[in-house]
Parts: structure tokens; C-alpha cells; sequence
């Protein structure tokens, strides 16, 4: 049967999402075929996740470096590369690229490097004019940044573009203050430019806890960020010495080297030929799915960013997985459960947060407890940096059931991502209470928790 079609599956991008389902769905014996139009790895690999983590461990140096001095280090005189960082950081997102690459291959998976696009129920057009023919379909395109359309637009970038900068600029604009803006202000600050973040709201990372955004906010002004809110861009102009002015609702203009554009991601739905196939697309453009990542049209699915569900790699790769058991895999449908999903800003310091927030669970469960340390980090301490943590657990009165919780300082991060599984598996207060610390360590704050 499934022999009237060159392919078992044929999915459109070779991201988190749409690797994982290609893979897993070879080795259910599926023959699969791929188009990725860029680079193998998808934004999270090539431009996202990994080429910022790396950007985030070569920016803190800058305060490592300085804190040495008083745990008795002469570093002497340290001068920062960035066309060193950069290429080396680039060099690694291709290594991963071709990890990436061979995996589809060692699986069979046909990878073409070019745009395709649906031209018929079960049929697809690659770019070069090549028509092939699967009897499922994967839309798993993922998302771009978003620019605002004011006048001038064109002169600033996006996180697309900021791993391949030339120089790092004196004074960089960012706009929007979600994770990329938060994430990329660290990182430049760290490296020396003046960072001025703008954003249209009087709100940084909606969604997560007010205490921990309070909390980012004041670190970064001390850390010599500024921030202008309730502003929109006008439009900006190139002056004549080279620089931009940037011109903005309710502040004066600013004159800077660079802006950056991290005000949201937009599925990448256009040119698929999805209205031809009769899909459903959501108001900003994202593909409709059921719970198995089902589209309206029987045959055709969609996994990762372009379902505009909850845009995390991880998140991608699960859904990707899912498709993939469920339709290829012989057993019972599977449905990723989006509930309880555990997230981090790797902002300076930053930020992880797993469950609801404070008024999240005020607004939904009413009757709730709060518990919180604040506390300054043991290494920060002897280094003389002025910088608290502040770690919050949200638990059901009467049960002690955690509903949430929320960190910023170090690593927090990883240690939210333990802490995740306890919140996951419904565990309570006194089950954390019940625990011995690790002493001397950040994370026994979680289970001393006042
Ligand atoms: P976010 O959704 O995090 O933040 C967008 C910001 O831009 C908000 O401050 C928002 O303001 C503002 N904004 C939205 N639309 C407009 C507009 N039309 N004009 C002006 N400002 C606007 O988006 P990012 O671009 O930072 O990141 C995209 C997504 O990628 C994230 O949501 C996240 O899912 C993912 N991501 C995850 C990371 C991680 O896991 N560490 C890192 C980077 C990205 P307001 O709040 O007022 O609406």
C-alpha cells in the first residue's frame, strides 16, 4: 500500500522537531524523506540555543575574571576576542551540524537541501523541480523572528544575525523584553557594550513570577543596563557619521551602533502550499494540531514552533517523538502533555522556573503558601558582588502540594531542571523538608525553604 508513494513520510525541516520525527520514524521502518532549505539542526542549533549558551559562557568570563582577584588570582591584564569567540562558537554549531547530518543518514532518511513546498494532496515540490510523493506529511518549518514594520526597520538585525557580528558594538538597542532580549543584553553587557533595552510594555518575561523579573531587573540596571518601557518604535535613520537614531513613543530618541529585534517568532507557514492542502493556520499564522500533532488534513501533521504551542526545543523534540510512535509506531497514539514544562532564561544571572507562578496560583487555586529564600550566593560573597538570589516554592494550602517553583542566581538552571522532576511527579513541601541538604551548596536553599 504504502508503495504507491516514494515516501512513508516526508517531513518539511530539519529542526529539533523534524529530525527527531524523522529518525525515529526510520527506525520504525518508515522510508523518509527530508527537505531542509538552510543548515541541518534548525534554529536551535544553528542560530538559537547552542550558539548562545556558548555566548553566555564566554560573556561570563568577564565577571569570573574579575571576581578571581579577590580569591587571591592576579589575572592581570585580560583583553576578550570576539572574532576568536565567535568562530570558535560557529565552528562547533557546524561540527553539530554534521552530528546532526549523519544521524538522518545512518537512518536512511533522503535529506534534500533545498525548499519544498506541497503541490498536490499527497505531493511535494523541491526546489530544484523534483516532485516526490509521501503518504504523510510533516510541517515542522519552525518560527522567525518577528520585526516590527516601522520606518527604517531594515537597518536593524535579529538574533539571525548576531552570531555572525564582525565587532561587538559600542551601544546596542534591544527590542523587546522577552528571552532573546534579556538573554543577548547579558551577553553584550558582559562584553562591553551599552546595552539599552526597550520595550513596549512596562513588562519584562511576561508568564514568569514577578519577584524573579523584579529581581533581573534591578541586577541588570546595577550591572549598568538601561531600560525604557512603554515604548514603541517610530522608525530609525542612519546618521551621518554611520550610527542609527532610533526614534520611540513616550523617550527621546537614542543614537546607537546596533539594534537588535527580539520581539517575538512568527511560524513559518508562507510558500508551503498549506492553503492548497487545505490546512488550518491559527491568527499569527501557526499550523492547528490536535494533541498528536494532527493537522485538519488527515495525512498532514505539524511538530515544533510552527504549531506555535510552546516554543522550546525540547518541547519540539517531544512532539516530534510522539508523531512518530503514534503513526509509525504500531502502539497506542501518544500525545505530548504540555503541562508542567520546566524553562530558563539564561539572562546574568538566570532565571528557572517549572509550574505556576505566584499569581498564576493565586488567581487559579486561591488558597495557596508561598515560600522563598533570598539569599547571596557563598562565591559571590568573597567575590564582593552585590548580587542576591532568590529562590520561591508555591504550594496548595493545606496539602503542601508544589504548584511551582521559581529561581534567579547561578545555575539555577541546572538546578531547576532536578527540582523539575519533583514538581512533575506531584511531590509536597514536606517531601522537599524531608530531604537532607548538600551542604555547602546554592541548592540546599530549595529544601530549607522558610
Ligand atoms: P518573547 O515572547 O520571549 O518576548 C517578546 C517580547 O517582545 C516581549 O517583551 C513582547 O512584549 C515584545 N513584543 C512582542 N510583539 C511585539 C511587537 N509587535 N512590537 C514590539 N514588541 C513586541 O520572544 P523572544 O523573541 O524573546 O523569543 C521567542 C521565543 O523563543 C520565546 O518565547 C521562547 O519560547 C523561545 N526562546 C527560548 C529561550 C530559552 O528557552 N532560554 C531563549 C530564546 C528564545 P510584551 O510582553 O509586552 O508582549
Amino acid at each position: 500500500m504504502a508503495d504507491e508513494y516514494d515516501y512513508d513520510l516526508f517531513t518539511i525541516g530539519a529542526g529539533s522537531g523534524g529530525v527527531r520525527a524523522s529518525r525515529v520514524a526510520a527506525a520504525h521502518g518508515a522510508r523518509v524523506g527530508l527537505a531542509e532549505e538552510h543548515r541541518v539542526g534548525g534554529t536551535c542549533v544553528i542560530r538559537g540555543c547552542v550558539p548562545k549558551k556558548m555566548l553566555v559562557y564566554g560573556a561570563h568570563f568577564a565577571e569570573d575574571l574579575e571576581d578571581a582577584k579577590q580569591f587571591g588570582w592576579d589575572v592581570g591584564e585580560c583583553t576578550f576576542d570576539w572574532v576568536k569567540l565567535r568562530d570558535n562558537v560557529l565552528n562547533d554549531v557546524s561540527r553539530i551540524e554534521g552530528l546532526y547530518t549523519e544521524t538522518l543518514e545512518n537512518h536512511d532518511v533522503d535529506i534534500f537541501h533545498e525548499r519544498a513546498e506541497l503541490t498536490g494532496a499527497h505531493e511535494i515540490t523541491l526546489a530544484s523541480g523534483k516532485v516526490v510523493s509521501a503518504k504523510h506529511i510533516l510541517i515542522a518549518t519552525g518560527a522567525r523572528p518577528h520585526v516590527p514594520g516601522c520606518d527604517g526597520h531594515e537597518l536593524g538585525i535579529t538574533s539571525n544575525e548576531a552570531f555572525h557580528l564582525d565587532a561587538i558594538p559600542e551601544r546596542v538597542l534591544i527590542a523587546g523584553g522577552g528571552y532573546i532580549a534579556n538573554e543577548f543584553a547579558g551577553i553584550f553587557n558582559e562584553f562591553g557594550a551599552k546595552v539599552t533595552i526597550i520595550n513596549r510594555s512596562d513588562t519584562l518575561l511576561r508568564g514568569y513570577d514577578h519577584s524573579l523579573r523584579d529581581r533581573l531587573l534591578q541586577i541588570s540596571i546595577a550591572k549598568g543596563i538601561d531600560f525604557r518601557f512603554n515604548a514603541e518604535f517610530r522608525g530609525i535613520e542612519k546618521t551621518d557619521e554611520g550610527c542609527l537614531n532610533v526614534s520611540m513613543t513616550n523617550h527621546d530618541d537614542l543614537e546607537v551602533d546596533c539594534v537588535l529585534f527580539a520581539t517575538g517568532r512568527v511560524p513559518n507557514t508562507e510558500g508551503l502550499g498549506l492553503d492548497a492542502a487545505g490546512v488550518q493556520l491559527g491568527d499569527k499564522g501557526e499550523v492547528i494540531v490536535d494533541q498528536f500533532s494532527k493537522t485538519n488534513v488527515d495525512h498532514i501533521y505539524a511538530v515544533g514552533d510552527v504549531t506555535d504551542r510552546v516554543q522550546l526545543t525540547p518541547v519540539a523534540i517531544r512532539e516530534g517523538q510522539a508523531f512518530a510512535d503514534t503513526v509509525f509506531g504500531g502502539g497506542e497514539p501518544v500525545a505530548v502533555d504540555h503541562t508542567v514544562i520546566p524553562a530558563a532564561v539564561f539572562s546574568h544571572p538566570p532565571i528557572a522556573a517549572v509550574g505556576m507562578t505566584e499569581s498564576e496560583a493565586r488567581n487559579k487555586i486561591g488558597d495557596i503558601e508561598v515560600y522563598q529564600s533570598d539569599f547571596r550566593a557563598m562565591k559571590n560573597v568573597v567575590a564582593g558582588r552585590n548580587e542576591r538570589s532568590l529562590y520561591k516554592m508555591i504550594c496548595e494550602a493545606g496539602t503542601g502540594k508544589i504548584l511551582g517553583i521559581g529561581m534567579i542566581g547561578p545555575e539555577s538552571p541546572e538546578i531547576m531542571q532536578a527540582a523539575a522532576v519533583a514538581v512533575k511527579a506531584g511531590l509536597t513541601k514536606a517531601d522537599f523538608d524531608a530531604t537532607t541538604a548538600i551542604h555547602p551548596t546554592m541548592a540546599e536553599e530549595l529544601v530549607l525553604l522558610k
